[in-house]
């Protein structure tokens, strides 16, 4: 169950309530003002919406997006299987986050924050900044769940299959979570824990959706090579052999098909 907020670009927002176990105790407790909260917020909606906005280039529409205390996910009705149209949408989540980063550097620069009256502005950009730049650097970590991780699939599907590459950024995720969750051990934090475990699972979970889909495909029930590499519509690949000139789409007439829906996370 989630609460809806609203309706972006035609596409439903929704907040999860367990995203009221970190907004209740930043602002209680103090340590973070609910309008940067809510800044931050802003931020992650747009992040999704990078997703979801690129997605629909591709002919791919988003069923909704929701807001967790660990982030956005934005539900695609299904994932992009070309490597070109899964890097840019990869891609255009992080590239909002540095978007916003820019933005913010170009009101430092016009001296927005500068004068004495305006230094409590000053730091709450400072802090949006930082806050966006870290968020787009942590979404590229080549591993998934993150974006990165299907970067690295993108970038790797060409040369070694989708379901080899799903495996190594699979493995690189669970790998990173159990060095993350056993730090968050030694140092008694919970909600790192949490999130360690989170990543692990996120990680296999979509390591055994690729490797299931790979399987069916091998025994002719699921969608044929033809399919996997079928363009959406209104493109055409420009090449489906070997590295990355198969990650360039060219703008041709087709049509696509629409199988079943799939998250796209953070
Ligand atoms: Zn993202």
């Amino acid at each position: 169950m989630s609460w809806k907020l609203g309706r972006v670009a035609g596409i439903d927002l929704f907040l999860h309530p367990t995203f009221l176990l970190v907004l209740l105790p930043g602002v209680f407790g103090g340590g973070l003002s609910l309008l940067f909260i809510l800044a931050l917020f802003g931020c992650v909606v747009l992040h999704e919406l990078g997703h979801a906005l690129m997605a629909r280039r591709f002919g791919i529409e988003t069923l909704d997006i929701t807001l967790y205390p660990i982030g956005g996910v934005a539900r695609l009705e299904r994932m992009p299987r070309a490597p070109g149209a899964e890097l840019l949408i990869a891609l255009a989540g992080p590239a909002v986050n540095f978007a916003i980063v820019a933005g913010l550097m170009g009101l430092g620069l016009l001296g927005l924050g500068a004068s004495d009256s305006t230094a409590f502005l000053g730091d709450f950009l400072d802090s949006l900044m930082v806050v966006n730049l870290v968020l787009g650097v942590f979404n590229l970590i080549p591993a998934f769940p993150m974006d990165g991780g299907r970067v690295l699939r993108a970038l790797l599907s060409g040369w070694l299959g989708r379901a080899r590459a799903t495996t190594i950024a699979a493995t690189i995720g669970r790998g990173l979570a159990m060095a993350f969750g056993i730090y968050a051990l030694f140092h008694l934090n919970l909600l790192h824990m949490a999130l360690a475990a989170f990543i692990y699972l996120a990680a296999g979970a979509e390591e055994r959706g690729v490797l299931a889909e790979e399987r069916q495909r091998t025994h002719g029930d699921g969608p044929s090579e033809r399919d996997m590499w079928s363009a959406p519509p209104g493109y055409r690949w420009v090449h489906r052999g070997q590295g990355v000139w198969q990650l360039a789409p060219i703008v041709v007439t087709t049509s696509g098909s629409r199988p079943s829906p799939s998250s796209w996370a953070s």
